[in-house]
């Protein structure tokens, strides 16, 4: 059985004190969670401000992306080890966000994976295909192409242990999902495409569903068997509706 997880992933968000009001609404309710891990993730430089207020809570923090590189000569990078530092647990890699507006390709994605890995960290691998590779119908062959640069690069026990998130990304932001089925078909792909190479770890990976989850449609969502919890966008930035979206994966 899996624990269902709810990240929240708070974007180019939030000023110190706005983040702090978040922070405390979450940590003011998150004992009302009892069966799901919540995780959020501020931006780099609020960080440490969550980190203090969570720090005696249930929440765990992550970061929205990380360096593929440990150290050096790379400048405006952030390093797993130093968000290890920070106390993070988690750090999102491959978000649509970056894969189309920064570039970040398959092989990029997957080297910041195994940074994130080499430190501690668990990654938040996310997958998704733009709405025109949808309506073309090779979905499953590009989130498949995603998934597969990772598991070429750290293996299948090197993917043990993350996270992934499928998030169609004509569904972030927008308002718009395909509905429960539509997301269980494609979780169920990926699912399957990790079984292929170990029936173990795709049975343990957790899988969440992201791109308009709300307080309305989380537990539709999380109901269907092989979506394990959400990475949550807008809704995250409200900490009530945050909550409710978790104790819809309790
Ligand atoms: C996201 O950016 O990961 C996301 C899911 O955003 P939203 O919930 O706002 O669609």
């Amino acid at each position: 059985m899996r624990r269902k997880l709810v990240a929240g992933n708070w974007k180019l968000n939030g000023t110190l004190a706005g983040v702090e009001r978040l922070a405390e609404g979450i940590r003011a309710g998150a004992q009302t969670v009892s069966a799901a891990d919540i995780v959020v993730c501020p931006t780099f430089v609020h960080i440490p401000k969550v980190a203090g207020l969570l720090a005696d809570t249930s929440v765990a923090w992550g970061a929205q992306d990380v360096s593929d590189q440990d150290e050096g000569a790379y400048t405006g990078e952030v390093a797993a080890p130093m968000l290890v530092e920070l106390g993070c647990r988690y750090a999102i890699v491959g978000h649509s966000e970056r894969r189309i507006l920064y570039g970040e390709d398959d092989a990029l994605v997957a080297r910041k994976f195994l940074a994130a890995r080499r430190a501690g960290l668990i990654p938040i691998l996310c997958v998704g295909e733009l709405l025109d590779e949808r309506e073309s119908g090779i979905t499953e062959q590009v989130v498949g192409r995603q998934l597969d640069a990772v598991l070429e690069a750290a293996g299948e026990t090197g993917l043990a242990g993350s996270v992934i998130a499928y998030e169609p990304v004509w569904a972030i932001g927008t308002g718009r999902t395909g509905g429960p089925e539509q997301a269980q078909e494609v979780h169920a792909f990926i699912r399957a495409r990790i079984a292929a190479r170990d029936g173990t770890i795709a049975e343990r990976i957790r899988i969440l569903h992201g791109g308009s989850v709300k307080g309305s449609n989380a537990a539709e969502l999380f109901a269907m068997e092989d979506v394990d919890g959400g990475l949550i966008g807008g809704a995250s930035l409200k900490a009530e509706e945050f909550l409710t979206i978790c104790r819809a994966a309790s």
